[in-house]
């Protein structure tokens, strides 16, 4: 073991000491921030891509879990709770979703955006979290912005969240002709990849997939 490598371990039982680690949905302490039996009580879903008819702005999606019990309450956690401890896990299941579904191959990573004034009360963007654990050369939270405020899409109901977002994203490079691959953390009714989606093909994209921890979408 090196110098560098010891000080790590060092400073690392250090903070283990004085916040021991601790599975931020059941609370068992000494455990992982996504436990074992939390991961045997998700319902994990077939890893595939489902594909959307066109005119359908996306291409597709692919889901880890279903949007319930435990999946639920990671995604609530990490986004309100800011148990950010979370983002790890699940971003390391991103990953395998994506690889698993043979999508390593896109042009472009994208994660959805927030509002600026969102990821300041916030701290952080979970879309970008989720996606850390893809390939950093690959990953441009800058081709896609958030243009105007909206009311977040949970508190509305199911026949309005189409309108509140529309113009909501504005795509900030030509992307002529690219497989673009959007990350969010839940897709409910899919209005917000929807809108992402038209956003990246008016500037020219000509696959947008979306991968997502949590999937509603029955
Ligand atoms: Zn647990």
């Amino acid at each position: 073991m090196n110098v560098r490598t010891f000080a790590r371990c060092a400073s690392q039982a250090v903070l283990d000491a004085v916040y021991p680690p601790q599975c931020a949905l059941c609370g068992t302490m000494g455990d992982p921030a996504y436990c074992s039996p939390c991961r045997d009580e998700t319902e994990w879903l077939e890893p595939r891509v489902t594909t959307l008819i066109q005119p359908d702005p996306l291409t597709g999606f692919a889901a880890a879990t279903r949007y319930a019990g435990r999946s639920a309450q990671a995604v609530t956690r990490l986004k309100y709770g800011r148990h950010t401890a979370l983002a790890e896990p699940m971003a390391a299941t991103i990953a395998r979703l994506v690889a698993e579904c043979r999508l390593d191959d896109v042009d472009w990573v994208v994660p959805v955006p927030i509002h600026w004034l969102r990821r300041c009360s916030r701290g952080f963007n979970q879309a970008e979290l989720l996606a850390s654990a893809l390939p950093p050369a690959r990953v441009r939270p800058e081709l896609l912005r958030r243009v105007r405020w909206t009311r977040p899409q949970a508190s509305l109901p199911a026949d309005r969240r189409d309108g509140n977002l529309v113009g909501a994203f504005a795509c900030t490079a030509d992307l002529a002709g690219a497989h673009v691959l959007l990350v969010d953390d839940v897709l409910t009714s899919g209005a917000t990849l929807r809108e992402c989606a038209t956003a990246l093909r008016l500037r020219g994209a000509r696959n947008v997939t979306a991968v997502v921890f949590s999937s509603g979408m029955r």
